[in-house]
């Protein structure tokens, strides 16, 4: 979006009035293929051909790296395709060019541009100093990769090349988030072999972006606005080590969490997502501890907890390994919460193993749980397993998981009733007029429970994006009630 508006280009949602539409597509799994085929197929309804206004029609993402060639022969009225190494491609593919100046020598620096370059915090110029720009992969990746881990000579309608894109601070960039709410992705692609999971084939092997990239844009994003940061990438946890660095991670939190913005301030809630369960260090817990504008949050999908299932799954591990790692995680960092997921019904689940995963469940009393049901995905090594678990039965176990974890959540959520907490406000509640809604820095966003306000205490109405302390006075199964006190 930043480099087409950039370009000149108005941006707009409403695909009927669009000249250019661009559709960016997952192909995680079958259901968000279908999808995006789905979205595909109805917007190229708004074309002129078909009596609509658009020109051009763009397909843009993770579908674009599994069946590029596919897309290119099956819907004739798409007139380009752009993987996810390409981002560069989508002006031309839009039909626009690039501004003339961005190549000259003589580029002239604008006002964002200066300051992250010449008035950078300190922090940033200390930060990139200790970065080792030699090392590019990390040795697991490169093991993979020799293991045909990337491989897509398999994918029909895919090409051999593997994307290697990162973007960096200079990247253009237009939030599509609400004001105050931001991501930062710190690395693309992952290495791990986890059988039921094509994304490696689809990013790529794990690279990293610079801590002093992470921190202009971060200082960047706070001079707009920005009060909330979340660190997203497909593992988190390995952050730096394709560049040599141990606790890359937890370097890059301690810098975020310190650095000062003049007339700013600093970052005032800062979080990561997608944790893998080995890289939960203790020099990551401590810096989470040691930093009030952290959030004591910890998402961590575990995927099952039976040793044999997680065999299977090519990820190692088990329920007693994760039980001591969730303790130690409890102990280092107090009042923590955490997030994880499973997958039920993966090839071979038999009734112990589910129950295993059961029993697990119940013991860890985990805040905030995802249940997954297994999706059998062509590429991925699973696919190839036998003993496919029937749709019901995994159905009927992903329900059985949820029906535990609401009580485990409803138990949890009473334990907030009569606590002051900070709330950032996003705005009306999405079910009912009659109530507001907002999230505590326990709360990720889009993802957890929500605090829903029903008294505005002293206030005659709420601004959405703004933080205010509340009183939380009622608990459902997963989200709270709260009256603003100020
Ligand atoms: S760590 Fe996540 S992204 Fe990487 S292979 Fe496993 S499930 Fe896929």
């Amino acid at each position: 979006m930043g480099m087409l508006h950039n370009a000149g280009a108005e941006l707009t949602p409403q695909a009927d009035t669009a000249d250019v539409i661009v559709i960016n597509t997952c192909s995680f799994i079958d259901s968000a293929k279908q999808e995006s085929v789905n979205t595909i197929l109805e917007m190229v309804q708004h074309k002129v051909a078909n009596g609509g206004q658009a020109k051009r029609v763009v397909v843009a993402g993770c579908l674009v790296e599994r069946y590029r060639d596919e897309i290119i022969k099956n819907i004739p009225e798409v007139d380009a395709v752009v993987g996810t190494g390409e981002l560069n491609a989508i002006l031309s593919a839009a039909g626009l060019a690039p501004k003339p100046d961005t190549n000259s020598p003589f580029k002239i620096l604008s006002e964002s541009e200066s300051t992250l370059i010449d008035r950078a915090p300190s922090a940033v110029k200390k930060h990139s100093a200790l970065e080792v720009k030699e090392v590019t992969s990390r040795p697991e990746g490169d093991l993979r990769e020799q293991q045909g881990r990337f491989s897509r000579t398999e994918w029909d309608g895919a090409t051999a090349a593997l994307p290697d894109y990162l973007y960096d601070e200079n990247t253009p960039r237009i939030l599509s988030t609400p004001r105050a709410s931001a991501y930062i992705k710190i690395a693309e692609g992952c290495d791990h072999p986890c059988g039921f999971c094509i994304i490696p084939q689809l990013r790529g092997k794990f690279r990293s972006r610079r801590i002093g990239s992470v921190l202009a844009e971060a200082e960047s994003l706070l001079k707009q606005g920005v009060r909330e940061i979340t660190l997203i990438g497909q593992d988190t946890t390995c952050f730096g080590e394709d560049l040599g660095m141990k606790d890359g991670l937890a370097q890059l939190l301690e810098a975020l969490a310190t650095m000062e913005v003049p007339g700013v301030g600093k970052i005032k809630w800062l979080r990561f997502l997608y944790a893998y369960p080995n890289k939960v260090t203790t020099k990551l817990l401590e810096t989470i501890a040691a930093h009030d504008n952290i959030s004591k949050y910890l998402d961590v999908p575990l995927q099952h907890a039976s040793a044999t299932t997680l065999k299977r799954m090519k990820r190692g591990g088990h329920g007693d390994i994760f039980l001591k790692m969730i303790e130690k995680v409890r102990s280092i960092v107090p009042g923590i919460v955490i997030r994880t997921s499973f997958i039920v019904g993966f090839p071979g689940e038999t009734d112990a193993e589910f129950e295993e995963l059961e029993s697990f469940i119940k013991a860890a009393k985990i805040d905030w749980l995802g249940v997954f049901t297994y999706s059998d995905e062509e590429g991925a090594a699973a696919f190839n397993l036998g003993e496919k678990v029937p749709k019901r039965t995994i159905e009927a176990r992903r329900r059985r998981l949820m029906r535990v974890q609401q009580k485990i959540s409803a138990k949890a959520r009473e334990q907030w009733i009569g606590k002051t907490m900070e709330v950032l406000v996003e705005g009306v509640s999405e079910e009912t007029d009659l109530l507001w809604e907002g999230r505590t820095m326990l709360h990720a966003p889009e993802i957890d429970g929500k605090v829903l306000i029903n008294d505005f205490g002293d206030h005659e109405t709420l601004v959405p994006g703004t933080f205010y302390k509340c009183e939380i006075t009622e608990a459902h199964d997963y989200d709270v009630v709260a009256r603003i006190i100020e």
